[in-house]
């Protein structure tokens, strides 16, 4: 249920920008969703569809882009994206998480007029 006020947040950021821009409407909202952020994608939509009504996002279309978290081999150095394993695909070595990765969520861009 952490979504609604992430989402109340996006709307009120979007309010801002399309005054700034001068834009009636918000037609499109790119988001960056990593990995481990715990935000998910179904949860955003829904609140979005409640909470936008009435403001110049309600017609926006949402556009998830997932993000993931990365993995460093300890042995080789390699940086490779979490998927399934957390061995390393070029020595087969047990990697380390890189801090920070697969936890972002942030608006990568927008569209309006
Ligand atoms: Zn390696």
């Amino acid at each position: 249920m952490h979504e609604l006020p992430i989402v109340l947040d996006i709307i009120r950021v979007m309010k801002d920008e399309a005054k700034k821009h001068g834009f009636h409407e918000i037609t499109k909202i790119t988001l960056v969703i990593g990995e481990l952020s715990s935000v998910v994608d179904e949860s955003v939509q829904m609140y979005f569809e409640v909470a936008a009504k009435d403001t110049p996002c309600a017609n926006a279309k949402l556009v998830f882009e997932h993000r993931p978290a990365m993995l460093k081999c300890t042995v080789c150095g390699t940086e490779f994206p979490h998927e399934k394993s957390f061995d390393c695909p070029a020595c087969g070595g047990s990697s380390v998480l890189i801090k920070g990765t697969g936890t972002e969520f942030y608006i990568k861009s927008f569209d309006g007029n």
